[in-house]
């Protein structure tokens, strides 16, 4: 581990948003207001993530008040794993911090965030203490994806969220070492090891208007999250393969055994219901292996995380 250093110069806060025109401007006010407030200096830069109403807009007008106020615009909506990735690319802090841009992560945490990193702490996350605000159906899915990831890929995210303080080191790392198309921040976060801390928060209700998650892009990241951490579902299969076979064995043996004492063989049934689970066996392996092959395939077409339409503030050559 590096020593932090104890008088940081620059702080970079990163806020990635899509459609968030309502909420924009006071969103980043109040992130602003608490950066002045931790005695370094700072940027935040927000990320565009493709959004279709005024929120580049914003971006501008908030730049032309105060510079350190920057901004990305990407091409169309890459997904807030890109659009992380670009504000990682372009952030020139010792520091970045990483937060949503509707204030469900509160941003009376940063202090304490720059403070435990000034202690040493190369990542602080920033972890959930409920999600009161959320659906059942919304609870019930981030509490199975993150137990599923958590259980099946070996690293911890439960209650994990995306609002986190990483040491320019570690943006290093995830900027240059991990060329990975797909991304799944909260888990990578993890897997890097270093020094870490928790921060716990209550998660607020949306500024603006309702999440921007779908269901499917919900099911997207799941997938994403276990299938780039995890190869035990491919594991599963040749399990199955076995018991199925096992299973066999005891079926040929019944029949011989029958025949050996003169009974007919019977089992029409007993033939469809094996022809139907072992058929729907081999579908749902040929779907996970698909989906292993979809994200090999991805990973091959090397193609850009994001393309940028626009900045504001920012260096076009700091792009890696
Ligand atoms: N976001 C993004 N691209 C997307 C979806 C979301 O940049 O395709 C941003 C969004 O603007 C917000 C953050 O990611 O700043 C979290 O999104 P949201 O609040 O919709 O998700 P939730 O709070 O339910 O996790
Ligand atoms: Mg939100």
């Amino acid at each position: 581990m590096t020593l932090s250093p104890q008088a940081p110069t620059v702080i970079s806060a990163i806020v990635p948003a899509y459609n968030e025109g309502q909420g924009l401007a006071i969103a980043i006010k109040t992130i602003a207001e608490t950066l002045e407030t931790s005695g370094s200096s700072w940027e935040i830069i927000v990320v565009d993530d493709g959004s279709n109403d005024q929120t580049f807009q914003q971006v501008d007008l908030l730049s032309t008040h105060d510079h350190r106020i920057k901004g990305v615009a990407l091409s169309r909506n890459f997904g807030k794993e890109a659009a992380m990735l670009a504000g990682l690319e372009h952030a020139t802090g010792e520091a970045v911090i990483i937060i949503d841009a509707d204030l469900q992560h509160p941003p009376a945490l940063i202090p304490d965030m720059i403070e435990q990193w000034r202690l040493g702490a190369q990542i602080v996350h920033a972890v959930k203490r409920d999600r009161k605000e959320d659906s059942f159906g919304q609870r019930a899915s981030a509490y199975v994806i993150n137990h599923l990831i958590s259980s099946l890929g070996g690293i911890n995210i439960k209650n994990s969220s995306d609002f986190k303080l990483l040491d320019r080191e570690i943006v290093d790392i995830i900027v240059h070492q991990l060329p990975e198309r797909e991304r799944f921040f909260r888990g990578l976060t993890s897997w890097l090891g270093f020094s870490e801390h928790y921060l716990y928060f209550d998660v607020a209700s949306r500024q603006g208007d309702e999440s921007k998650w779908s269901f499917m892009s919900l099911l997207e990241l799941a997938i994403t999250a276990l299938t780039s951490f995890t190869s035990l579902p491919l594991r599963i299969i040749t399990f199955l393969g076995f018991a199925t076979l096992i299973l066999g064995f005891f079926v040929i043996a019944d029949t011989l055994i029958s025949l050996m004492y003169g009974q007919a063989v019977s089992g029409f049934a007993t033939i469809i219901i094996c022809l139907l689970l072992i058929g729907s066996f081999i579908m749902i392996s040929l779907g996970i292996i698909g989906e292993y092959i979809a994200k090999i395939y991805e990973e091959v077409k090397n193609r850009p995380h994001y393309l940028i339409k626009a900045r504001i503030g920012v260096d076009a050559k700091k792009r890696h």
